[in-house]
């Protein structure tokens, strides 16, 4: 996003002509401080080599490559020429925004720039803008993010058995591409796909969205109902533009014909394509990638060809854009590395193709440079060796992280590197490359077969190493190193480690994660010349131990095998534990390297709940496990059968269990699982769902959904919007923070806009009418925060005479819990947030992927600040309740009902087990528990304990 001040906006300018207009906009770059003198002159020579003239009225002046050094900070000036300027390309400018850019920044700038000039009418207002604050709020808004569709989001031809196995994979994926957290899973999980027509079938959420996505997975064998089940990300409205394309495949009839095609055809038609198109593939070879004079020369080269030509990103939105337009192919941001893919219809399209390829490959204008000459190659020998380590003891528990529940017992298949020994040089070149060209066939043969036997995407993953192994250039710089000395298996590694760094130092993580696979290919060259054999994983059920789960490692998963999942690295949110969790198979990780050093073959139990694995278990131990899966099975049914029964302890102390919601749709459903009540609703995710801040009526027609599944008996405590830190809302953009879990989020963004906090009050009070309405505020630190907001809500009760209700904070903040004293006289109940509470008292972040394992709610830190938030509520009659995760760890149950909690908000689907724990409690025993562990000094210590109850 384009972020500017008001003293960048300079308005009502006149200018002799545009000579003078350029000089201006340079000098407003020097007085800013942004650029040095030189830097005028740089403009000068840049309009030179081709005029910056944008369209609609704007021009967008820079320097030249060589003109960085003026550079001293990056940032834009705009300059407004309401009477306009001739500009010497013939064109009228009534808008200057100049840029001064360091490295490609400009690209970012010229992206975001061209994404909001695209849209109807905003360069007109912006040249009649009357104030910088006008200029700034048009310019401002975020665009629509594009929404993802590329190799990467398809998953094809999986071993689904039905539709949902189908919808949480693709979700999966798109979770361990980065796209979006394990709440957009959670949700899926819980959706019933909606039929498109045609066999195909949607699941969509706005929970949890990072970066909006459109998944697509079909099956091999097919099934008999469903060709294929998108999963759709979405965040703002830039998923509209696909879907459209979407329903004109469906409208045309070629719906089911995408669960037939390849990928690439796949996003061909979803990118507007046309099936009967001509396509041509070109990669950016400009250090800058397609910056606007490039852009420009493409797009002039593009409309002499007199047909219509499109271009997408091969890894991107797969929106195919027309060539001939500016800002659109500006827009597509392509970066050196990444694949242009221009398409055309008619007779004259091959011709036209081949000319707009031929200039992309010669530079648009630019000196350019072959791909892999980017990187500091320097060979690496002999890297890919596994150092062992001495197995676990057998028969004896190795603690690690709990990541998904469940149990297995099963054999092991560790997924380990070999150990290649080789030696380094030769002086038999002739011999030496006779060796690699056999070892290079047989890896080719060896594929084939493998692709042969493999389906779906296996087999793309693999058609795509075939293609690999037989690049003539690979082989080329093999012989090469074979003829400075080197042994085939020495050269043959240079070669490959060289592109795969190469591929690595580009920007685009895309190709940056093709290097990964080119090293597979490497290593199986290296197996062959080395005699040594890959690991081949066992056509039986196994746990699969490995040392990290990747991407492409997801692809090859055969879940009807795979039966528990051991890593050596990686959290409770690493990208294996998510993973696992969405595909229910039981998962510990972050063991540490010894498990690599496991025997293949051996048995294994893996505790998924308690998070640890017993290698090579006694018959006894066997025993015990195999009757603990049957028992949890029947706990689960149990639990389920008593679900609407009240969670009273032994000694008849109850305690209160509900769910927590981001969906009011999903309230009857969490009555429907023995839900008391909903213990949170986070109703940002309601707001996320709109692509503007939901009015009144729409609000109050939303919650009202949700009272009226709850009725009368059952309270719903909503929390009002939480957004800033990781849940961002588009259209309420908030200034860039070096710490975002710091700043303006919570009731202190909702605070600066107390027209919205009032609006949302106002709607919650409304559809309430007389049901049971509890109102919290989120990331509270102090009281003061407190009476700001509770006097929107006095304020708002008295206008439209609403019941009194309850009004609470959240304990996330560690100060609310050390000063709960002062406010338990004020509140009328608590609620502890403990993902946050724990974050800001270990100082982690909760989504830190290596050090979010040790964000562990019951560290004793985080425990005694629940007890003291406990002591301070109920020496003032107010109850508390916990709705942050560790309300549903089987292990934290007892110690939070020994601390006194009066209320456990959980997971919907958690609810029945969570009543069953408790059930199964003494509120005496809880309550000596909580002291003893209280006196722990860490939450490894805690859990020790927990583990020998
Ligand atoms: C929490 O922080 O524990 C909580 C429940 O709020 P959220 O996870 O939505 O930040
Ligand atoms: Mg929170």
């Amino acid at each position: 996003m384009l972020t500017l001040t008001q003293d960048a906006v300079s308005l009502g300018r006149t200018a002799t002509d545009w000579r003078d207009a350029l000089t201006q906009a340079g000098q407003s770059l020097v007085d800013a401080g942004l650029a040095e003198e030189g830097y005028r002159d740089a403009l000068f020579d840049r309009e030179n080599q081709s005029s910056t003239y944008l369209g609609n009225g704007i021009a967008i002046p820079h320097g030249t490559q060589d003109s960085r050094q003026y550079v001293k900070k990056t940032g834009v000036r705009l300059l407004q020429f309401p009477g306009g300027v001739d500009w010497h390309d013939g064109a009228r400018v009534t808008l200057i925004i100049t840029i001064a850019a360091q490295s490609d920044e400009h690209l970012d700038i010229l992206r975001s720039l061209t994404h909001v000039l695209d849209r109807d009418g905003v360069a007109d207002q912006l040249s009649s803008a009357s104030s910088p604050e006008a200029v700034i709020n048009l310019l401002s808004k975020e665009p629509a993010l594009p929404t993802r569709l590329d190799q990467d989001t398809l998953l094809v031809g999986l071993p689904a058995r039905d539709r949902l196995e189908l919808a949480t994979a693709a979700a999966a994926r798109l979770r361990q591409i980065g796209c979006v957290d394990e709440l957009f899973v959670a949700d899926i999980l819980d959706q019933t796909p909606v039929a498109l027509g045609q066999k195909l079938w949607l699941v969509r959420s706005r929970h949890g969205v990072k970066q909006p996505a459109l998944g697509f997975a079909t099956s091999q064998p097919p099934l008999s109902d469903t060709a294929g089940v998108f999963c759709l990300a979405e965040h703002g409205d830039g998923h509209v533009p696909l879907m459209e394309r979407l329903i004109g495949l469906l409208e045309d009839g070629k719906g089911e014909e995408l669960a037939r095609v390849s990928p690439q055809q796949i996003l061909a038609r979803l990118s507007g394509e046309s099936s009967d198109a001509e396509t041509a593939k070109v990669r950016v070879r400009n250090a800058h990638g397609l910056h606007a004079r490039p852009a420009k020369q493409l797009v002039q080269v593009a409309r002499e060809q007199g047909i219509e030509i499109k271009v997408r990103l091969m890894e991107g939105d797969a929106n195919a854009v027309s060539a001939t337009s500016l800002t659109k192919v500006i827009g597509l941001g392509a970066r050196r590395g990444q694949m242009l893919v221009f398409s055309a219809r008619g007779a004259t399209a091959a011709a036209a193709l081949d000319t707009v390829v031929e200039a992309v490959r010669g530079g648009l204008g630019e000196v350019v440079t072959p791909l892999d000459d980017t990187s500091a190659a320097r060979p690496s020998r002999n890297k890919t060796r596994y150092t062992p380590v001495e197995p676990p003891a057998p028969d004896t528990a190795l603690a690690a992280v709990a990541a998904s529940p469940g149990m297995a017992i099963a054999p092991v298949f560790v997924m380990r590197l070999p150990d290649f020994k080789y030696e380094e040089h030769s002086s038999d070149a002739a011999g030496e490359r006779e060796r690699l060209s056999t070892a290079i066939d047989q890896a080719h043969r060896q594929l084939e077969s493998l692709i042969d036997h493999a389906g779906g995407e296996v087999a793309e993953i693999l058609s795509m190493h075939e293609e690999m192994v037989q690049d003539p250039e690979l082989k080329e710089a093999g012989f090469e190193a074979i003829g400075e000395g080197l042994s085939a298996e020495a050269g043959w590694w240079k070669a490959i480690d060289t592109s795969a760094r190469a591929q690595e130092a580009l920007a685009d993580r895309l190709l940056a994660e093709r290097a990964a696979d080119l090293r597979d290919v490497g290593r199986r060259v290296l197996g062959l010349l080395c005699g040594v054999e890959l690991p081949e994983p066992p056509a039986h059920p196994y746990i699969l131990v490995m040392e990290d789960v990747g991407p492409s490692d997801v692809a090859q998963l055969d879940t009807s095998k795979v039966k528990g999942l051991l890593t050596a690295k990686g959290g409770a949110t690493s990208h294996s534990a998510i993973l696992a969790r969405a595909l229910g198979i039981p998962a510990v990780v972050g063991a540490g390297d010894t498990v690599l050093a496991l025997a293949n073959g051996q048995d294994m139990i893996l505790d998924g709940e308690r998070g640890r694995v017993i290698p090579q278990p006694s018959q006894e131990r066997r025993d015990r496990a195999e009757l603990s899966i049957r028992e949890r099975d029947q706990r689960e049914r149990k639990a389920y059968d008593a679900r609407f029964e009240s969670a009273v302890t032994t000694d008849s102390h109850r305690i209160e269990v509900c769910a927590n919601l981001g969906n009011t749709a999903h309230a009857k459903d969490a009555v429907e699982r023995g839900a008391e009540g909903v213990g949170l609703l986070r109703t940002e995710f309601i707001f996320m769902a709109h692509p503007d801040a939901p009015d009144l009526d729409t609000q109050i027609s939303e919650y009202r959904e949700a009272f009226d599944a709850l009725g009368h008996d059952r309270p719903l405590v909503a929390r009002t919007l939480d957004v800033g830190g990781d849940k961002p809302l588009d259209y309420w953009p908030i200034p860039q923070e070096d710490n975002p879990f710091l700043g303006l989020r919570g009731i202190r963004l909702a605070l600066t806009r107390p027209e919205v906090l009032e609006t949302q009050i106002r709607a919650l009070l409304t559809a309430a009418d007389d049901r049971p309405l509890r109102i919290m505020f989120p990331m509270v630190k102090d009281v003061a925060e407190f009476h700001a907001a509770k006097a929107i809500v006095d304020r708002v009760q008295q206008d439209i005479k609403a019941p009194d209700v309850q009004v609470g904070v959240m304990i996330e903040i560690p100060s609310c819990a050390i000063l709960a004293p002062t406010l338990a006289k004020h509140v009328d109940f608590f609620s502890i947030g403990t993902n946050d509470l724990t974050q800001y008292t270990l100082a982690i972040d909760r989504g830190h992927s290596q050090l979010s394992a040790q964000a562990d709610g019951l560290h004793p830190a985080v425990l005694h600040l629940i007890k003291m938030t406990v002591d301070a509520a109920h020496a003032e009659g107010r109850w508390v309740g916990v709705c942050g995760e560790l309300a549903s760890d089987a292990q934290a149950v007892p110690v939070l009902v020994g601390l006194g909690v009066d209320e456990l908000s959980v997971a919907a689907r958690q609810v029945p087990m969570v009543k069953a724990r408790i059930r199964e409690l003494s509120m005496a025993d809880s309550t000596q528990l909580a002291e003893r562990i209280l006196m722990l000094p860490t939450a490894a210590d805690v859990r020790d304990a927990l583990e020998d109850m």
